[in-house]
């Protein structure tokens, strides 16, 4: 071992540095803490036990590493969480694009770069600053890239708390930023976990489309449109389908009404601005993208992630939400039948509302 790793006053002056070098490779905060995640544990447990998670079985299939940090990687002492604001220009008019039916409304997160690469990418650089200055220390880098409970640890390095919308917020900066995890062995100083500012507020339980916070804190993953669009590889159940509205790729509306996402700031990262191909995009155009055109379209994007089949069943529905129109429900009847089966049943659905529509 290192003998400095004796010296606390290093390791306290080590813990800043650390900070400084995330700040300078692009994070806007990072804090540590220890892996102890007893009660975040049991309230994860008793989600999965409600059946919550729908059809994410990767959420139960790694047994206890997911709660316990040491029983993912063995030895592990602390966690370096790690923040980075993604808001982009486009968040500025995202409830003018959702009050229009004709546009696509896509999960502001999932505008620019797929974040998962870039963020790992900054990881593995500070992890290798570290490891320069103390040697002989192990470092391994997640995000969203391994069974981590990454909003609880963040909460613990003080990075901001769990809302009731079980998204993480920052006093400062609101809710609109990326996680990244390093778990090391290298005993540093924790921080001071957040404290909860959400008081009495109830505003994202109440404006949820479809009900999916069924009370503070609890959120079932099957009503959840980021689940449906997202997540859900089959057919999405019809009791939620007029409540999508144009959300053809997340949802972001627990997030917009949210007071301290007042405080949010713009993305100084290029890689998160919105593409202009994907920047409140037509409805029908997305619609008419071939597989081929999806897939140029999607490069380097996280929506290429569901595939060309939910893409195409998420527009149908979003189409079935629109104004009643001649171009739309051509563009239906003609995609249908080179369709598959799960997305010709979301067409059917589309022209039957198109049709029934007052
Ligand atoms: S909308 Fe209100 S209750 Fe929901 S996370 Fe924000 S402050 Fe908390």
């Amino acid at each position: 071992m290192d003998p400095a790793i004796d010296d606390k006053p290093h390791l306290h002056d080590l813990a800043q540095q650390i900070k400084q070098w995330a700040r300078e490779l692009g994070f806007d905060e990072a804090g540590i803490t220890d892996t102890s995640l007893h009660e975040q544990e049991s309230h994860f447990l008793h989600w999965l036990e409600k059946g919550f998670h729908g059809e994410m079985d990767y959420m139960k299939s790694h047994g206890t590493k997911r709660s316990r940090p040491t029983d993912l990687i063995p030895g592990t002492l602390r966690v370096i969480s790690a923040r980075m604001d993604y808001m982009p220009h486009d968040m500025l008019h995202a409830e003018a694009t959702l009050q229009n039916s004709d546009i696509a409304y896509i999960s502001r997160y999932a505008l620019g770069k797929d974040y998962h690469k870039l963020i790992r990418k900054r990881l593995a650089q500070l992890s290798e600053r570290i490891n320069n200055e103390l040697d002989g220390y192990e470092y391994r880098a997640f995000t969203d890239s391994a069974p981590v409970l990454e909003k609880a640890l963040a909460e613990k390095a003080g990075l901001g708390w769990i809302g009731k919308h079980s998204n993480l917020l920052n006093k400062q900066r609101g809710s609109y930023f990326f996680l990244g995890e390093i778990y090391t062995n290298l005993p540093l100083p924790v921080d001071k976990p957040a404290i909860n500012h959400c008081g009495s507020c109830s505003a994202c339980i109440d404006v949820c489309p479809t009900q999916a916070i069924i009370g503070p804190y609890q959120i079932d993953a099957r009503r959840c449109i980021s689940y449906l669009t997202i997540e859900l590889k089959t057919s999405i159940p019809k009791e939620f389908r007029s409540a999508m509205g144009n959300r053809v790729y997340g949802c972001d509306d627990c997030q917009l009404v949210c007071p301290w996402n007042k405080f949010a700031q713009l993305t100084t990262e290029a890689g998160f601005l919105a593409r202009e191909d994907l920047s409140d995009p037509d409805l029908l155009k997305l619609f008419e993208w071939t597989e081929d055109e999806f897939l140029k379209h999607t490069e380097g994007n996280a929506i290429r992630r569901i595939g060309y089949e939910r893409w195409q069943r998420n527009i149908a529905v979003a189409l079935g939400n629109c104004v009643p129109c001649d171009n739309i429900i051509t563009a239906l009847q003609t995609r249908r039948e080179e369709s598959t089966v799960m997305v010709q049943e979301h067409i059917d659905w589309a022209l039957e509302k198109l049709k029934s529509a007052p």
